[in-house]
């Protein structure tokens, strides 16, 4: 079910539950501010999420209230995790899915990272 990203934060969504340790996940980049694993579910040969620790429900609501700190955190992080992970060459793509008609699942905000085959058109017509 989509999430009305215009509701407060839920610290009992399933990222606020990966951050406190209380569910696994396979870290594939972490920093003060951000944490990058992969995704349960791939849909791409590489499919990483990252995902600032703090309490963000999607892109407007982190983009208001974060610090500039957590801010390049997590921008940096995407850039690092592609260079480092071998996917600029052939290339990657970043999507965040905020609220209702983008099919935002998890209402804590992160940044998919797709790559490892052609990905296709940008969005069905
Ligand atoms: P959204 O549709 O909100 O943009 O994406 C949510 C993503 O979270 C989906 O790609 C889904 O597979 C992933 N996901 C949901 N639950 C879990 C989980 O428990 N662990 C991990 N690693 N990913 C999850």
């Amino acid at each position: 079910m989509p999430i009305d990203a215009t509701q407060p934060y839920d610290d009992a969504n399933i990222f606020a539950r990966i951050l406190r340790g209380e569910l696994p996940s396979k870290t594939v980049h972490e920093d003060e501010h951000t944490l990058a694993f992969n995704d349960i579910n791939p849909l791409a040969p590489t499919h990483i999420l990252v995902i600032p620790k703090g309490r963000y429900v999607s892109w407007d609501d982190f983009s208001a209230k974060a610090s500039d700190e957590e801010i390049a955190s997590l921008v940096r992080a995407v850039g690092k995790i592609a260079r480092e992970g071998g996917l600029v060459q052939s290339g990657y793509r970043i999507l965040a899915n905020s609220g209702l008609n983008s099919g935002q699942e998890v209402p804590h905000l992160h940044v998919h990272i797709f790559a490892g085959r052609p990905l296709g058109p940008m969005l069905a017509k």
